[in-house]
């Protein structure tokens, strides 16, 4: 680490050499003393890549002014503050799939967090993007964890292809998460189950995980206090009616023996990352002969958002709470003398739930209508087209995204059911658009500005062949497709096709590079790239759908220096 701020003499001699023979070298102020900085050109030891679950644009926007830990050291790196998960459906499977392989979800072949098969024997039982359905042990609800559906290498397998030293870690609270950024070649991979940390099928825990678990039982046998509220949440701290509870004040106050709770709340990101640090000291992450990947989701801020919105006491919370754990997270690898590079983004961004956007200026925010629950949709095409089916007609994961035709019937009356649920939902003043899987499978791949996509376009990201369904159905902007609120579920979502919700930041750092802001869209599907290039890691063209970001603001290429 030390070795990039040493080269004075190389700056120096850089400098000299550049002047023509005899020249005077370049004056230098007598009043400002110089800033003695040089962009690394050996790879890191070590990739840092933090998700933040629902981490919008928004949030960042909202509360980057008040960052004084982990977040105030990546604001001094390469700031894109209009990050792209460009694809329309903006949940969580999908858009961890695109931060570590390069590839919109059409690609990764994630294309939701569930999906359908109506023709295999799970019939209307969703298949989840995480799991081994070919495992009889395998279901959505309680899944066989594994990366089988990801299409794609992730970075950390591609650099152990090229180098086997290199190590590829994953941590998260959720396992989806986990399996999208790490791969089907993990050395490391844990995630939250019930109440503490567990791993794949036929892994042992280490004893690292075995420590944290320890320390996670007995907190969550003791309780903990309520987390004081900054003074700047002041204005967020008020109760907001939804459905037959209130949100807005809550201060995560933990009862004893409430795993849910604790998981519902910043102590999850604290955790996560006390796992992830013991993590490096266990594997000496960082400290072997190649560069390793330490990817660390962190799942608290969505968690927070359905259960609460974006827009309350909890969440302003949860964002101070935030800082201060990437803050420790930075400060051990610091402590260890790590050379590291860090990449910060999230898997989509998020909404407020609509009765506090009611109330704060957004009228137009809405509960999606129960006519469009796939019961629902079933009765009304069944009746309009005299088609019935034994089991559902339609089968969906909810009222939006992919619907699919059940298999009881042939191709011909299939047509037929297409054709009325399409022409049902263009009557319905809630959804945005209903493409068809043939329409989408003629429909050319997206390039440029992603601000600028259709929403056919952003369908088009979305959308495999294989997997996709017969219809896709996008509500319109702040619908939230959760038709009535009930206590203790979630109240508030993401998956829209829409930009609150597939804007992120992504906030690049590493010891010596010049840092910068540059407003102008990226996209997520470029952070493999970049960081690719960072490590000198050779692949064939054509492997990434997004591109190298210098992510050096000086004279320094990071798209250049390890070629
Ligand atoms: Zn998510």
């Amino acid at each position: 680490m030390r070795r990039f701020v040493a080269p004075l003499a190389l700056t120096l001699s850089i400098a000299l050499s550049a002047c023509a023979p005899g020249a005077s070298p370049p004056p230098v102020s007598a009043t400002s003393t110089p800033v003695v900085t040089a962009t690394p050109t050996t790879p890191p030891k070590l990739i840092v890549a933090v998700s933040v679950d629902q981490f919008s644009a928004d949030l960042f926007a909202q509360y980057r002014q008040h960052y004084t830990g982990g977040f105030a050291r990546l604001m001094t790196g390469a700031v894109f503050p209009a990050g792209f998960q460009s694809h329309a459906a903006t949940e969580t499977c999908p858009g961890h799939s695109t931060l570590m392989t390069g590839a919109h979800p059409s690609r990764t072949g994630i294309i939701a967090n569930n999906w359908f098969d109506p023709a295999s024997p799970r019939g209307d039982k969703p298949i989840y993007c995480a799991e081994d359905e070919s495992d009889p042990a395998s279901s959505a609800r309680n899944p066989v964890v594994s990366a089988v559906h990801l299409k794609v290498p992730t970075l950390g397998e591609m650099m152990k292809k090229a180098n086997p030293a290199t190590r590829n870690v994953a941590v998260s609270a959720k396992d989806r998460a986990v399996m999208m950024m790490g791969g089907h070649d993990i050395d490391a991979a844990y995630w939250w189950k019930g109440a503490g940390f567990v791993t794949l099928g036929g892994r042992e825990l280490s004893p690292a995980v075995q420590a944290e678990n320890a320390a996670v039982t007995a907190e969550l046998k003791r309780g903990a206090p309520a987390i004081a509220a900054p003074a700047w949440c002041a204005s967020n701290d008020h109760a907001v009616n939804v459905g037959k509870a209130a949100v807005g004040t809550y201060r995560f106050d933990l009862a004893p023996d409430k795993p849910d709770q604790f998981r519902i709340s910043p102590r999850m990101d604290g955790a996560t990352v006390d796992l992830a640090n013991s993590l490096v000291d266990e594997m000496q992450l960082g400290k072997g002969p190649a560069t390793d990947v330490l990817s660390v989701s962190l799942s608290a801020t969505d968690y927070i958002g359905h259960a609460t919105g974006t827009e309350g006491v909890e969440m302003c919370i949860q964002m101070a709470q935030l800082d201060q754990n990437l803050g420790r997270l930075f400060d051990h690898l610091d402590s260890l003398g790590i050379d590291y590079v860090v990449v910060l983004s999230a898997d989509h961004g998020g909404l407020d739930t609509p009765e506090r956007a009611d109330e704060q200026a957004f009228p137009r925010a809405i509960r999606a209508d129960k006519s469009l629950m796939p019961a629902e949709l079933s009765k009304a095409v069944a009746a309009k087209t005299g088609i019935v089916t034994k089991g559902p007609l339609l089968i969906a994961d909810g009222p939006f995204g992919d619907f699919y035709v059940s298999r009881e019937i042939g191709p011909d009356q299939r047509a037929v059911v297409v054709k009325a649920l399409v022409a049902t939902l263009k009557t319905n003043p809630q959804v945005a658009a209903a493409f068809t899987h043939d329409e989408l499978a003629v429909t050319p791949m997206p390039a440029g500005n992603p601000q600028d996509w259709t929403l056919k376009d952003r369908a088009r990201a979305s959308f495999d062949p294989a997997r996709s369904g017969d219809v896709v159905v996008l509500l319109d902007r702040a619908v939230t497709p959760i038709p009535e609120a009930m206590p203790g579920m979630y109240i508030a979502t993401h998956g829209s096709a829409f930009d609150y919700d597939r804007r992120v930041p992504i906030l690049f750092w590493r010891k010596g590079i010049h840092g910068f802001e540059q407003p102008q869209p990226v996209e997520t599907v470029d952070i493999a790239p970049t960081l690719a290039q960072i490590v000198g890691l050779k692949v064939p063209d054509g492997t990434f759908d997004g591109r190298c970001l210098d992510v050096d603001g000086g004279p320094g290429n990071t798209c250049e220096a390890n070629k």
